[in-house]
């Protein structure tokens, strides 16, 4: 099942998270495989959709936030848009559009930055907005500073963590056909309520970024794991590998009911609502053309399939049980 841990190296200035997504990924990678217009991603973009949901997922749970935190990438390869969507509560969707053939041996900049036009953005949506209020956006290119396209995801996100929040920030990420995961290992600000130097400002801050020896080192040894390890071993045998001359403090893991799961909003009776929203003669004509009614959902990909005889259904069901939306206009 999917968890997540999050854990502090005793005395240092460095914070962890773990995540490992099982179900909830394999949900998403379910629904998009049951589309028989797009089917199921090809592996490279599975893999890249999945580090995304782990990366989300690790970014969201890093941050106190009462909203939607959104990772996108808009691409210019075959690979028009990836998405992933993180509530507070870590209750997740995601998405990709891919419009050509991907390769499978693409690599990210083959598949969502072919002539380096490709971005990444990463929104926070507040729950409660003030009038006028726009959602907080961050653009990072998917090219270094000397124009080179960078190949890792991970490598794009630390960028935009560096360009956003002045941390210095690790993330290794990997996702399969079963699981999506990643570690996050972050220098912590020294102020607020961890607050480690209490007299540290914002400038001394920044001074330390790239300096930390403790941080490091930290992050020299979360680097070293591999990708078969992430995504093999369970979380204790992860942090034991990585950090055994290490003293860390783990906090109760989100897990079971807590932990990160998939959430969509679509469902077959608010699709029944759409097309009694149509209205019948439309529904009609296109039962004339086609054996069924398909709607898709934008956002995980699943189809809803009405045949004759669920449309039929659809008009004549009693009026309190397609409620909402049929108010002629
Ligand atoms: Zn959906």
């Amino acid at each position: 099942m999917s968890e997540l841990h999050k854990f502090l190296f005793d005395g240092l200035p460095v914070r962890g998270i773990v995540v490992r997504l099982t179900d909830t990924w394999t949900e998403i990678l379910r629904r998009r495989a049951s589309n028989s217009n797009d089917g199921a991603y090809a592996v490279p973009v599975r893999e890249m959709l999945g580090e995304m949901v782990a990366a989300a997922t690790l970014m969201q749970s890093n941050i106190k936030f009462d909203g939607s935190l959104t990772l996108q990438i808009a691409g210019d390869g075959p690979v028009k848009l990836a998405v992933v969507e993180v509530q507070p509560d870590l209750a997740l969707r995601a998405t990709a559009s891919v419009t050509a053939v991907v390769a499978p041996t693409a690599t990210l900049s083959e598949m969502v930055n072919a002539s380096n036009q490709g971005r990444c953005a990463i929104t926070l949506d507040p729950k409660t907005k003030f009038p006028g209020q726009q959602p907080y956006q961050g653009v990072v290119p998917l090219f270094d500073d000397q124009g080179q396209p960078i190949e890792r995801l991970s490598a794009v996100l630390e960028h935009y963590m560096l360009q956003s929040e002045q941390l210095d920030t690790t993330l290794v990420l990997a996702a399969n056909d079963s699981v999506a995961a990643g570690v996050l290992i972050q220098r912590l600000p020294m102020q607020g309520e961890n607050n480690l130097a209490g007299s540290m400002v914002a400038k001394e801050n920044e001074d330390q970024i790239g300096v930390n020896e403790d941080y490091n080192r930290i992050a020299i040894l979360a680097s070293s794991l591999k990708r078969e390890e992430l995504l093999t071993l369970d979380v204790d045998t992860i942090l034991h590998r990585l950090f055994w001359e290490e003293q860390i403090t783990r906090f109760e893991p989100l897990q079971g009911d807590s932990a990160p799961r998939f959430s969509c909003a679509c469902s077959r009776e608010r699709v029944g609502k759409m097309i009694v929203a149509l209205g019948q003669d439309e529904a009609a004509s296109i039962l004339a053309e086609r054996p069924d009614i398909e709607v898709a959902c934008e956002f995980c990909g699943v189809q809803y399939r009405f045949d004759p005889v669920d449309a039929a259904q659809l008009f004549t069901a009693p009026v309190q049980m397609v409620p909402g939306g049929t108010e002629p206009h």
